[in-house]
């Protein structure tokens, strides 16, 4: 009788995956012909797929895929079509710096409409705050307003720790480096309900397909000249709807 066992990928090196299987962490080669749930396009295995796997350990192999309930994917630079990079996660952690390297609040809104696309949870961490807060105090504010969670974390005195501990525990969480979010498969009329707080204000537009850059009467251009929205998470929302109209245009 041929042994069965289901586990997640947990890091794909080329011809060999490293699979969860209960307790163990395996590193097992996949059948060239992977029986795959309907519906899933992008048919190479990624961090978080579940799997099926056939044959007594070590000598397992991975035979199916199920079904991804939730997928991130990324567009390198000349590449026409984006791919997968991680399925079934429920949650994604942003660790950005408080100080040095200088966090960069454009690169945190391009993750945070990957992961609100996605259907993933972002979880927005700066670490090292004992060395102060100074590169982000400016700025943070706005994430609150929009009504993101925002962990302030030092590993060297261990502030915040356990509450990131908390909250990853149970739930399949990915540490992505930030500048892995480049483009995603979105509609450029699409991105304001990834800003929560300018999709609040857009209801008081006069039109309903504003685009809250020329129209003449925009709440959402109102809202953020009279400071009640932050002019920096405009001024990002509406160069990310610029990039996303651009690449809209070639393809
Ligand atoms: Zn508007």
């Amino acid at each position: 009788m041929t042994e069965r066992a289901a586990g997640v990928v947990t890091a794909v090196f080329g011809p060999l995956v490293r699979v969860q299987v209960g307790e163990d962490a395996l590193v097992v080669p996949f059948r060239r012909t992977l029986h795959w749930a309907e519906g899933i396009a992008d048919r190479r295995l990624v961090v978080g797929d579940r799997v099926a796997l056939e044959g007594k350990p070590p000598d397992s192999i991975v035979t199916g895929v199920e079904a991804r309930r939730t997928t991130l994917t990324r567009r390198s630079p000349g590449e026409r079509r984006s791919r997968v990079i991680a399925a079934n996660v429920d949650q994604a952690v942003v660790v950005m710096a408080a100080v040095s390297p200088e966090p960069n609040p454009r690169l945190l809104d391009r993750f945070l409409v990957a992961c609100n696309h996605a259907g993933i949870e972002p979880v927005i961490c700066f670490n090292k705050v004992d060395q102060g807060t100074a590169g982000i105090d400016a700025w943070i504010g706005d994430y609150v307003d929009a009504g993101y969670e925002l962990l302030l974390a030092s590993a060297r005195t261990s502030r915040g720790v356990g509450c990131l501990t908390r909250k990853v525990a149970g739930r399949t969480t990915l540490f992505p480096g930030v500048r892995e979010f480049g483009f995603w498969d979105l509609a450029p009329s699409e991105l304001q309900a990834y800003f929560p707080e300018i999709a609040r204000a857009a209801a008081g537009c006069s039109f309903a397909d504003c685009t809250h850059e020329s129209e003449a009467a925009c709440a959402v251009r109102d809202a953020a000249q009279s400071g009640k929205l932050s002019a920096r998470r405009y001024t990002s929302f509406l160069k990310l709807r610029q990039e996303l109209e651009a690449t809209a245009d070639r393809a």
